[in-house]
């Protein structure tokens, strides 16, 4: 058997998942100067937003008027509505809000929101490797990452870098890379879309005719149903997509149509909310909601009332032990309920956005993302517009 030599490419900085969190990582990285890999299994951006059919950016503002996410987090909200439908609220389009009830939120279409992610990961130069797996790490006697082992078309390729972005959504490079994780619990759920001749009007709608499907079921077994197995994966599907058929099996055993209601979409991924996190330097819990944190990366709000915001401190992006790598989007360090609010899009996408940073400035600094000057990265936010602090 002939055993043949793995190609080895050099860059700064790799970012592992192509979702909301890993485009704003990416883009982020590759907008501060260093050369960007971001490697994404599918053969889209966006992850669950679109490769899950999950549609709605939620709320970027407290319910209360107040803009609380910024800079990319805001950007992409924008991007999602670009080539595709989906408002956002008059007020919130001028440079100054005001005061409204409404909030400042969109539904979107998702091959639209494709759309315009590969326009902004192309304008920034990130270099987008899709249909690629990431299959392996390596880390040093230091516990560093210093390389990752994908697999695509061309075989098996390892990259080496500065550091490394965990933007998987389920702690997949931190687990290869031995870092501890903390696991979770999900429900059984898919998002599809469909065309409904007879639709009623609802907001949540595409089109007249085209609006959503969502079921979501409590778990009866949900050890198996977690998402950190291959086989439990293949299972949710199966089951999740088994719903959509009996929706449609029970709708024509009704006098349904088949030309009249009908799916158009499935998802292309396992639509969980939430699988492992990695267990940081410290993790957000409820009991923190009200405390003010030195190493603040900005705060968030509550998408589903109005309510007090929540600082994020730069500790729940690094994990405990391992160095080098950044974890950015749903797979934070968060426990409790607290992952509800950290869990969603516009946070996605601002941890990305700060994990981006951290990875470029600690390369100009020549030192690892734990080592960084928080200030640093803190004034390269506040100039991006970021509220660090209440
Ligand atoms: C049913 C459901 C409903 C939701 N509803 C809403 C909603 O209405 N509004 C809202 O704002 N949020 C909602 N959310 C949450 C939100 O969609 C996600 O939390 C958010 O999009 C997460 O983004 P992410 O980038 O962290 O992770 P993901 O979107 O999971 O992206 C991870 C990416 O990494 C890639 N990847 C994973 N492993 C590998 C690997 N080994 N190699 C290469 N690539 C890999 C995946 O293909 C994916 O593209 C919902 C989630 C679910 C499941």
């Amino acid at each position: 058997m002939k055993n043949r030599e793995m190609q080895t490419v050099k860059t700064d900085v790799v970012v592992c998942g192509g979702g909301i969190a890993g485009c704003a990582a990416a883009i982020q990285a590759a907008r501060s100067g260093v050369k960007t890999i971001l490697l994404e299994k599918t053969v889209f951006p966006g992850g669950l937003a679109t490769s899950g059919l999950v549609y709605i950016y939620l709320p970027i503002c407290d319910g209360y008027g107040n803009q609380m996410v910024h800079g990319l987090g805001e950007e992409l909200l924008h991007a999602s509505i670009k080539y595709g439908p989906g408002d956002i609220p008059e007020n919130w389009r001028s440079p100054e809000p005001k005061m409204m009830n409404q909030r400042f939120f969109t539904k979107f279409s998702p091959p639209a929101f494709v759309l315009s992610l590969d326009e902004l990961l192309e304008e920034a130069g990130v270099d987008v490797w899709y249909d690629t797996l990431l299959c392996d790490a390596e880390t040093d006697e230091d516990s560093r990452v210093r390389a990752v082992e994908v697999e695509n078309k061309s075989g098996r390729i390892r990259i080496e870098a500065h550091c490394f972005v965990d933007a998987t959504g389920d702690a997949d490079l931190a687990v290869r890379c031995g870092a501890e994780i903390i696991e979770s619990t999900n429900l059984l759920s898919i998002w599809a879309i469909e065309y409904d001749k007879n639709a009623l009007e609802d907001w949540h709608k595409l089109a007249p005719e085209l609006g959503r499907i969502v079921i979501n079921q409590k778990d009866p077994q949900a050890e198996e149903h977690r998402g950190i197995s291959g086989a439990g994966v293949s299972r949710f599907i199966r089951e999740t997509r088994g719903f959509v058929r009996e929706r449609y099996q029970t709708a024509l055993k009704n006098g349904a149509n088949r030309n009249d209601l009908f799916p158009v979409l499935l998802p292309s991924m396992a639509d969980y909310r939430t699988t492992r996190f990695i267990k940081g330097k410290m993790t957000l819990d409820s009991s923190m909601s009200k405390m003010s944190f030195e190493d603040s990366i900005g705060m968030i709000g509550d998408w589903t009332k109005p309510a007090p915001t929540v600082e994020l401190p730069y500790r729940i992006l690094l994990p405990e032990k391992v160095r080098g790598l950044l974890a950015a989007g749903r797979c934070i360090s968060v426990q409790g309920e607290s992952v509800e609010l950290t869990r969603v899009i516009p946070v996605a996408a601002m941890t990305g956005q700060v994990a981006g940073y951290a990875a470029a400035l600690s390369l100009q600094k020549g030192c690892m993302p734990d080592e960084l000057p928080v200030e640093e990265l803190q004034n390269e936010l506040k100039q991006q517009g970021f509220i660090l602090h209440k």
